[in-house]
């Protein structure tokens, strides 16, 4: 596939006068992105929770939330975050291989919608920490289907030999404990195989196994009201510009095929990439040009402190430099941290680059500012939106 080189547009007479490096959100993809899901899910059994763990923005939040999506959460901070951007309870999942007593006991006080249990001790401690409340936890089986999700091994879960969720060949001894805790009440299964996951046929898989689960659970004499299929549904990293909005018609038209959905159950999803990536860049400021005896680098004041993505997965991103038309040459992109990780791309071809460009990381919206660090003691950057720049 050729495709024309294009250039994102930003406010770049705004930028210029801001401290870099920072996180640019542009509301108008995020907007589109949503309504594109809506769209697609109308009339359906099917909720969409958002994954905060891919970026808590408070404006991001409330956003999502306006457009009346549920939150997918795996920590306590994230429960709080969601309940400070005014996600309602009933929409909130708490998912996760280690929740502390702490982070269910907050999910238990704010009578979230179900926890997506990943192990039998685990489901003993809701047990009795409800118990001791009173109440009655609401819990899908977090199962790992032991489907190969085609990605990076870092971002596959649903393997046999990942730390997630509960192994098929355990399902019948936790099936019998459900039924003696007195403080559960089993609401459905809930599966999660991967990230950024752009090929559709290990969705096929996890809806094959799906239904014979269902089976499975019907014979066992269980009804399971909810199907919660997760999310990693994967986004175009190679050409933010041509493709801005992750195919989610072919994705939820694999579930509405082949997912056989029984009387009442609703299909629960849980996207965070694919919602959150495409609509925020990281905006860096070129500090040096170097000349090296073989190659040149393009030293950056943004580092894998504020996108760690490159350095931690070997991960692409797309960078353009925004003042330059200058003929392309071949840069190692390189930040300023003490680190030989801190890399973001080798011999990436980039308009002619010198000391004070602006450049720009796509596609940074997911797993970007949520993952900063102050290592080095450096500032954690700042975040804008397309509404505080205004108009480009
Ligand atoms: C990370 C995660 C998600 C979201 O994954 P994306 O690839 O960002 O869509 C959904 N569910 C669970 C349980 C997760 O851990």
């Amino acid at each position: 596939m050729i495709l024309k080189m294009i250039k994102a547009k930003y406010p770049i007479g705004k930028f210029k006068e801001i401290e870099t490096p920072f996180y640019y959100y542009d509301l108008d993809v995020l907007n589109k992105t949503l309504s594109e899901i809506s769209r697609n899910i109308a009339n359906l059994p099917f909720e969409v929770h958002y994954a905060l763990k891919a970026n808590v923005n408070p404006e991001i939040l409330r956003i999502i939330k306006d457009a009346g999506m549920g939150a997918d959460c795996v920590s306590g901070g994230e429960l709080q975050a969601a309940f400070d951007a005014g996600f309602p309870s009933e929409k909130i999942v708490f998912a996760g291989v280690g929740k502390a007593d702490w982070e269910i006991n907050l999910g238990l006080d704010n009578n979230i919608f179900c926890f997506n249990v990943e192990s039998i001790p685990e489901l003993e401690v809701i047990d009795e920490l409800a118990s001791k409340k009173g109440k009655i936890a609401k819990v899908a089986l977090r199962i790992n289907p032991n489907v190969s999700a085609n990605t990076h091994h870092y971002i596959t879960t649903g393997l046999n030999e990942n730390k997630f969720g509960i192994n098929l060949s355990e399902l019948d001894k936790v099936i019998r404990l459900v039924k003696t805790l007195q403080n559960i009440q089993l609401i459905g299964i809930h599966f999660h195989i991967g990230s950024q996951i752009t090929d559709i046929s290990p969705y096929k898989d996890l809806c094959a196994k799906v239904n014979e689960l269902e089976d499975y659970f019907v014979q066992n004499g269980i009804k399971l009201e909810n199907i919660n299929v997760g999310g990693g549904l994967g986004v175009d990293y190679e050409h933010p510009n041509h493709f801005p909005l992750p195919d989610f018609e072919s994705y939820f038209k694999v579930f509405r095929d082949n997912l056989k959905l029984r009387e009442g159950q609703i299909l629960h999803f849980e996207l965070g990439r694919s919602i959150v990536a495409q609509c925020g860049s990281l905006i860096s400021r070129v500090l040096y040009v170097k000349e090296g005896t073989s190659k040149k680098f393009v030293i950056l004041d943004a580092g894998f402190t504020d996108l760690i993505r490159p350095a931690l997965y070997q991960a692409y991103h797309r960078i353009e430099n925004l003042t330059s038309e200058d003929a392309e040459q071949e840069y190692d992109v390189v930040g300023p941290i003490c680190e030989s990780s801190d890399v973001f791309s080798k011999g990436y071809s980039m308009n002619g680059t010198k000391r004070g460009d602006l450049i720009a990381f796509r596609t940074a919206g997911a797993y970007g500012e949520i993952m900063a660090s102050q290592y080095n003691l450096r500032k954690l950057p700042k975040a804008y939106t397309s509404d505080d720049l205004g108009e480009v």
